[in-house]
């Protein structure tokens, strides 16, 4: 891969957002670009001390954040996703530089959270009337928690910070928020148009490694959590949590199945199951990471699936021709290069790729795999990279059966030409979403969240919102 000329001066125009000031720190992280495996971009880190002052500024700006309407908070909102449009362009390069994706799918990831802002701020949260008869009103109020923390992953940056920034924004909560230290300068960015349209205090953020994180899970000033990213970390903020019970929404991993039923058409199908898998180069918590397919069509869906993953062009993301960008960082890199040679020395058949490219960037080729015991790790773990395993099935009881035998329970899929047998075979999947002849299909309007140990809680949607307020009865004496 050829290395752009451009990426040699360090970017550093960066800063963290306390109060409705933009600071500077003696700390700082340096950012790298996965598609050269450089660093191209310096940003300030936050100590504790910003920590504390930024929980401070967010107490500060509650009470009158929280007395405002929801349709005022509504029209800062959507003044908000306006303003990321106009920015869209400027914002989608950065995210591609830091994140590796296209061009085109940063682009659509910013513009997709614009619009799943305005889609949230539509929903109502009116007040239930429970009882009303001679004796007695009950009614269920909700009302905002206080302040939010929000953690969010690499993979997604936009999206997963702008999720659970307006589910907070809009309920009347202030916020932190902590991006992750692979991928922290677009949410920065982000950041001074936040500035310019809430009043300060009421969104603070800030840029720091997993220790941040850990400080955040234990703040006393902090009401909520809401996090996205692995298990392990995911227990790691419920456990620290419980020491002042703040309030947790964990969206975390996911081992989705997808289940191929004998009456499809493979060529058909083939295009989306591909790009459900490998979009983001499989870095995607609900990407389909274990394909059951049933024996009738399991040769011709394998065929299908090769010469989709032929035509996936791999590459720098601000190349416009490419399709699939880099593993976003070393470490995931090498997780998901020990997941191939362990799948390797198990003996399974890679209908493509297998080998892996010496660098410059953390390149990998989408990898088909068959002839793959179900005890591997490819198949049991989350792989979060391009590479994922094809297994036959006969019996639609045993692909069920071997589907749900994860600790996972994110999202899964259904595909066949029958859709009233699929809905019936989805609802037995033991997952937080289950599609049928789609997969990745979300909404502002439709809750999602895992399943098992993929998560706790759900995101969007009515009930979504709800889980950033505390509900509250009021019950009157007549
Ligand atoms: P990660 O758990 O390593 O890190 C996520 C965030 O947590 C980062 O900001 C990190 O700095 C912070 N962090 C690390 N240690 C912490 C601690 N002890 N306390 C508090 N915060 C801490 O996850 P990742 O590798 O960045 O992201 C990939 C994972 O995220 C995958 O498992 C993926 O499936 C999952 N994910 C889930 C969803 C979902 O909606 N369910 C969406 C995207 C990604």
């Amino acid at each position: 891969m050829a290395k752009r000329a451009e990426s040699v001066a360090l970017r550093t125009d960066f800063s963290l957002l306390i109060g409705g000031s933009l600071e500077a720190s003696d700390r700082h992280l340096d950012v790298i670009n996965p598609a050269l495996g450089e660093i191209f971009a310096r940003c300030p880190a936050a100590t504790r001390d910003h920590l504390d002052r930024a929980v401070k500024a967010a107490r500060a700006a509650f009470p009158a954040w929280r007395d405002k309407s929801f349709a005022e908070r509504a029209a800062l909102i959507k003044k908000m996703s306006q303003r990321l449009r106009e920015k869209q362009n400027e914002l989608a390069e950065l995210l591609t530089r830091e994140q590796g994706k296209p061009l085109a799918q940063s682009v659509a990831e910013i513009d997709r959270g614009a619009a799943q802002s305005d889609g949230m701020v539509g929903i109502e949260i009116p007040v239930e009337t429970l009882v009303d008869d001679k004796e007695r009103h009950i009614e269920l109020r909700y009302r905002p928690l206080g302040v939010v923390g929000i953690i969010t992953p690499w993979n997604a940056p936009m999206s997963l910070a702008l999720g659970p920034l307006v589910s907070a924004l809009y309920t009347g909560n202030t916020v932190v928020l902590k991006p992750s230290p692979y991928t922290p300068l677009t949410t920065l960015k982000f950041a001074e148009l936040l500035n310019e349209v809430f009043p300060a205090g009421v969104v603070n953020v800030l840029a720091g490694g997993d220790d941040l994180g850990a400080w955040i899970t234990e703040h006393a000033g902090i009401d909520k959590i809401s996090f996205t990213g692995s298990v392990a970390t995911g227990k790691k903020v419920l456990a620290s949590a419980a020491a002042t019970l703040k309030r947790v929404t964990l969206e975390l991993g996911g081992n989705d199945p997808a289940i191929v039923m004998d009456d499809v058409d493979p060529k058909a199908i083939a295009k989306k199951i591909f790009f459900a898998s490998f979009v983001n180069s499989g870095q995607v918590c609900m990407a389909i990471k274990r394909i059951y397919a049933h024996e009738k069509i399991y040769d011709a869906l394998c065929d299908a699936l090769v010469a989709e993953a032929r035509k996936a062009k791999v590459g720098d993301g601000l190349d416009p021709a490419t399709d699939l960008g880099p593993i976003q960082n070393k470490m995931q890199y090498d997780k998901v290069v020990s997941i191939i040679e362990d799948t390797k020395k198990r003996g399974a058949r890679f209908l493509t790729g297998g080998d892996v490219p010496n660098g410059p960037g953390y390149f990998l080729p989408p990898m088909l795999v068959t002839d793959i015991d179900e005890g591997s790790r490819l198949v049991q773990e989350e792989q979060f990279g391009p590479i994922v395993p094809i297994l036959k099935f006969s019996n639609l009881d045993d692909a069920l059966r071997r589907a749900n035998d994860t600790r996972y329970g994110l999202s899964g899929s259904v595909w066949t030409g029958d859709v009233k047998r699929g809905a019936e075979i989805a609802a037995k999947l033991e997952v937080g979403t289950a599609w049928v002849n789609q997969h990745r299909a979300t909404s502002a309007f439709v809750p999602f969240g895992g399943a098992k140990e993929s998560g706790l809680g759900r995101q969007y949607s009515a009930l979504g919102l709800k889980s950033y307020m505390e509900p509250e009865v009021v019950s009157i004496a007549k």
